[in-house]
């Protein structure tokens, strides 16, 4: 497999207050993990800028109008309760947004098998019209239209094994059956949302977690619930909402995962990308917010990219 790994210094410049979780260091102790010899087969690239315009592919003019103007000249603002911005927040975001089309293009183009996007701040809670959860614009859908208009995937998969519900991602595919949206997530944990009933046009799928369970359950779930959703959908290329925060470390959730849980689920979404999706696979960073749990997580899950 080839595997690319995009990144951005920028992605270190949007700062958030004394305390916050969502906080430089992440990408910080990530890595220092790459250091390791077994990366160095890794094709490392910087992400691009994205245009606004790739903003407009999930969100409505309005939502990139609010974002810009919550964007301070110095210091930090608070754009809602748990998201902050800083002058170089919006160049960060849109940088993680031209790293997810980047990942994009080259897994469409033959140039990589499959690509991690190692970006701040995350998207998978930004909806069409509302920043929340750290989260500024919903990048993993963003990948997910671009894929589809540019170059033409038809049946497009997001996984989401972020500890939180991907409850802007949700909202964005609510009524869209050519996305297919399986999350596991702890329940009940902020956003609130992610009940099995919510199904969408049919194609929402999720698999809620008891907070105090771990490997078992979650290996239980991802089978009977998102690898079967997977083989009924038969997509055409599989992004994944990669958070690390259900690891058991992890202070902000009470879900007891290792890091091989994260090689397994990983192992079955190359599995699933092998039947129907040429192996095309588009993992961006959203979640985890104990250092030493998300860079063994993070590790592994990019091992394994490139092992297949
Ligand atoms: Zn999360």
């Amino acid at each position: 497999m080839t595997t690319i790994l995009f990144e951005n210094p920028i992605f270190l410049e949007h700062k958030v207050p004394e305390g916050h979780p969502e906080r430089p260091d992440r990408l910080k102790a990530l890595n220092l993990a790459l250091e390791h010899e077994r990366f160095s087969p890794l094709t490392r690239l910087e992400a691009p800028q994205g245009n606004e315009d790739f903003v407009l592919l999930a969100h409505p003019e309005q939502h990139l109008r609010t974002v810009m103007s919550a964007i301070p000249e110095d210091g930090i603002n608070a754009l809602e309760a748990d998201t902050y911005a800083s002058p170089a927040s919006l160049q960060a975001a849109l940088t993680g947004i031209g790293g997810a089309v980047a990942a994009v293009d080259a897994v469409f183009s033959g140039k990589a098998d499959n690509a991690f996007v190692a970006s701040r701040p995350p998207g998978h809670h930004a909806e069409k019209n509302k920043a929340m959860g750290f989260c500024f614009f919903n990048n993993i859908a963003i990948a997910a239209r671009h894929a589809q208009r540019k170059h033409g995937a038809e049946r497009v998969a997001i996984v989401d094994w972020d500890v939180h519900h991907g409850n802007g991602t949700q909202d964005i595919f609510w009524d869209d059956p050519s996305v297919l949206f399986c999350s596991t997530h702890q329940m009940p944990l902020y956003p609130g949302s992610g009940a099995k009933t919510e199904t969408g046009a049919g194609n929402i799928v999720n698999a809620p977690l008891s907070p105090d369970t771990g490997s078992e359950h979650f290996r239980e779930a991802f089978k009977s619930r998102i690898l079967t959703a997977l083989d009924d959908f038969r997509p055409d290329f599989i992004l994944i909402s990669a958070g690390f925060d259900a690891h058991y470390r992890d202070p902000l959730a009470q879900i007891n995962l290792v890091a091989d849980d994260f090689d397994w689920a990983t192992g079955r979404l190359l599995d699933a990308a092998g039947k129907t999706a040429n192996n095309r696979i588009v993992s961006l960073l959203e979640g985890g917010y104990d250092l030493q749990g998300l860079a063994e997580s993070a590790g592994t899950h990019i091992y394994r990219l490139m092992r297949g």
